[in-house]
């Protein structure tokens, strides 16, 4: 990381950047309210860091010692004068870590017009923000129904029109997760943020890939990926240039061998130990964490208590009918509660300096 002088002029940092050129680096420019800081993207290990501490307008050129140091609060702390607090991530017109907590509702997959339709009105009605369905679904087994998208171009962009459809109809932004490579152009035409799921998070190319539609992306925790390695994945995102990354902690595999009833193990304790390594924006997914309907409203509590800036769930008019994930979705009413009642805990734990203590201490 090489932090400039406050003074720096803007050929200053130009020369900085040619110089890191000159390694076969790339350069992240990270122009703050207080001063410019650049970040060294790719192997630096033949870096000379006296050599750049010499160049006129740099205050300190030095190593950041974690792996994800373009998300990290050490590095954006040198930008700003006053160190943030939460990155906002906007989707459409929504903000994601800002002062509401933010829910995104909507079906697993998105089954036909009518459901997907039906679903986003009642979820807005009930304080949903963004409407998610899945149109590419990751599944276990072949045999299974792996969504619309998965039939052929016609009918990604066919599912991708209603979610765009029922996105304006409501007013809500709207996610989808890709998949593959080759989905990512075709989606990003429609919906407003695309989701990286958890079986995807080590796939670079992929991950670069989404990263240059610019779009803010969703981004799962691995089922079995520790902390460091979550965020250190993340950074594939934040080195194309795009910070606009949400992070969502789903459950972590459950130990032992007798039977954990649920799905996963939701990780609430990642949430504000990932706050305090980065300012991105953290939110939960209870849906897929417990995979138990009876168990969604007490963990989007703990979570919003946590820390999290919003929530992700799967919600259906008629769960029992739902080709995928029937277990686990909640109806539009039960959403209405859990908004209501996560809109006082996030008030009550900001009012008490839930965040602030987290974004300070620690990290
Ligand atoms: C999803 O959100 O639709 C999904 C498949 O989740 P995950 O990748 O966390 O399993
Ligand atoms: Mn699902």
């Amino acid at each position: 990381m090489i932090i400039m002088k406050t003074d720096a002029t803007t050929e200053e940092v130009a020369e900085v950047v040619k110089e890191i050129k000159k390694y076969g680096l790339r350069a992240d420019v990270s122009k703050g309210s207080y001063r410019t800081v650049i970040g060294l993207v790719g192997d630096e290990s033949k870096v000379s860091f006296e050599h750049f501490a010499t160049l006129p307008g740099v205050k300190e050129a030095r190593m950041v010692e974690v792996p994800y140091k373009l998300i990290s609060r050490e590095y954006s702390k040198q930008f700003e004068s006053e160190e943030i607090e939460r990155a906002v991530v906007r989707v459409g017109d929504i903000e994601i870590g800002g002062e509401r907590p933010v829910f995104i509702a909507g079906p697993c997959a998105v089954e036909g017009h009518e459901q997907l339709l039906r679903i986003a009105e009642e979820a807005k009605e009930a304080g949903a923000h963004i409407l998610r369905g899945g149109i590419f679904k990751p599944r276990s087994s072949v045999h299974s129904f792996q969504g619309l998208g998965s039939i052929g171009w016609e009918e990604a962009r066919e599912a991708l029109s209603w979610m765009r459809e029922a996105g304006e109809r409501f007013n809500l932004a709207t996610v989808t997760e890709i998949r593959g490579e080759e989905q990512v152009d075709l989606a990003a035409e429609y919906v407003d943020m695309l989701q990286i799921g958890t079986r995807n998070m080590y796939n670079q190319d992929l991950l670069t890939k989404v990263a240059r539609t610019g779009k803010p992306i969703l981004f799962k925790r691995h089922f079995g990926a520790g902390i460091e390695e979550f965020l250190s994945f993340a950074e594939y995102i934040a080195a194309e240039g795009n910070k606009n990354i949400v992070l969502c902690e789903r459950g972590i595999l459950p130990v032992g061998k007798g039977k954990n009833y649920t799905r996963y193990t939701l990780d609430l304790g990642a949430v504000p130990t990932i706050q305090k390594e980065t300012y991105l924006p953290v939110i939960v997914d209870p849906s897929h964490a417990t995979g138990r309907r009876d168990l969604i409203f007490s963990m989007s509590c703990a979570a919003v208590a946590a820390g999290a800036s919003g929530l992700m769930i799967e919600v259906h008019y008629n769960p029992a009918e739902a080709l995928v994930d029937a277990q686990q979705a909640i109806m539009p009413d039960e959403l209405r509660e859990i908004v209501d009642v996560c809109r006082e805990i996030h008030r009550l734990t900001r009012a008490h300096g839930n965040e602030k203590n987290q974004g300070k201490a620690g990290g």
